[in-house]
């Protein structure tokens, strides 16, 4: 029987790559979800045939209905957030790949998670801002969480036997600098949203390419991997490989690296605090600043301000709920904006 596949984020830079590989494995599409491409996502409705699709914009899921009316076979409709929730429990599909940006995945992984359904996660935002909630779900529910991000599906890969898992020391985070390696503060004044969106490696969605200018994205990353791995973050080391070549890199108790490279020999210690809910509070700073600056009201540099004013102006702690989650998050973007006007 060939596997079932619910894509959600289907029109992004993930999306449409996940619907490539599904296409060379001749895998079927049980679900489709997008915020609002309707164009492209009806694309992917004549060509994949799901069974139900989740459209999270308003106006865009009325435009989805008006295109689909009359359609032969056309695809159940959901909409908002809570349709993308639906279509992430619904039975029918094996497993669930997660291509939403940003906080916006984390009620969608949990939902798939709850229902019993595997994910394959592309969406670190959900383990940066509701780390233990996931992972208890994950381990309540009996399901596999696979990594799709690249670092962690290398470390992911290097770990799938049990001997390695038992006995792994540390892992080596790869980064590559991003555009601006090697720039000093003083050059990093005045760059513009062009310049902070020309990555030298990856194609990706703004948002993460932005995150990856300012090194954010190393800072989300490693959290992911702390949650996924369970290791103390002081054991994850991010080193600089500026080709991307080497994707992550994992050393043992006996010293040995599982990598065809060794160590590169600088490294970028981004160090995160890690107990309740700061990492969600940065987060949620970083979004709504990254889409300042991607409208062109804030500097490049006040990215980083932006986030770390959040962090220290903060009290976080003990165990949260979604609601807390959520409730942080809101504040973390309600800060980020005071300090803007
Ligand atoms: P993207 O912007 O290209 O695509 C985002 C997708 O999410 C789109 O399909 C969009 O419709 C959907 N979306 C946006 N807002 C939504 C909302 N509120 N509700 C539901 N859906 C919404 O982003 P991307 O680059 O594909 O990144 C997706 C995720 O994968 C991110 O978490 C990113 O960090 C991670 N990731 C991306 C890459 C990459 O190469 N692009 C690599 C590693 C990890
Ligand atoms: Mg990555």
């Amino acid at each position: 029987m060939t596997k079932k596949v619910t894509v959600l984020g289907s029109t992004g830079s993930i999306g449409t790559q996940s619907l490539d590989v599904i296409r060379a494995q001749e895998y079927s599409v049980f679900g489709l979800a997008a915020h609002s491409n309707v164009e492209l996502l009806l694309r992917q409705v004549q060509e994949f045939h799901p069974h139900c699709i989740a459209v999270v914009d308003d106006a865009a899921a009325d435009r989805a209905a008006r295109e689909l009316h009359g359609m032969p076979g056309a695809p159940v409709l959901l909409r908002g957030k809570e349709g993308l929730e639906e279509l992430a429990a619904m039975d029918g599909s094996d497993i669930v790949l997660n291509a939403v940006v940003g906080i916006a995945g984390l009620a969608a992984t949990l939902s798939a998670i709850k229902s019993g359904r595997d994910v394959a996660l592309a969406n670190k935002e959900s383990l940066v801002t509701g780390g233990s909630l996931v992972t208890d779900a994950v381990r309540e529910n009996n399901v596999k969480l696979l990594p799709v991000d690249s670092e962690h599906s290398a470390i992911f890969q290097c770990l799938q036997d049990e001997y390695s898992a038992k006995s792994l020391q540390k892992i080596l985070l790869t980064a590559s600098g991003g555009p601006f390696f090697g720039r000093t503060r003083q050059e990093l004044q005045n760059v513009t949203k062009d310049d902070a969106l020309r990555h030298p490696n990856w194609s990706m969605g703004s948002k993460i390419t932005i995150d990856s200018a300012t090194l954010m994205n190393k800072g989300l990353e490693l959290i992911e991997a702390v949650w996924l791995f369970g290791l103390p973050a002081e054991q994850v080391q991010v080193v600089v490989q500026r080709q991307s070549i080497i994707h992550s890199m994992v050393q043992f108790s006996d010293n040995s690296i599982l990598a065809q490279l060794g160590v590169p020999d600088m490294r970028i210690p981004i160090q995160y605090a890690l107990t309740g809910l700061a990492p969600c509070a940065a987060n949620g700073a970083n979004e709504e600043a990254v889409r300042l600056f991607l409208e062109g009201r804030i500097p490049f540099l006040k990215i980083g301000e932006l986030v770390e004013g959040v962090v220290d102006s903060e009290a976080f702690g003990g165990p949260y709920t979604l609601d807390d989650v959520y409730a942080c998050d809101a504040a973390a973007r309600a800060y980020v904006l005071a300090h803007v006007s």
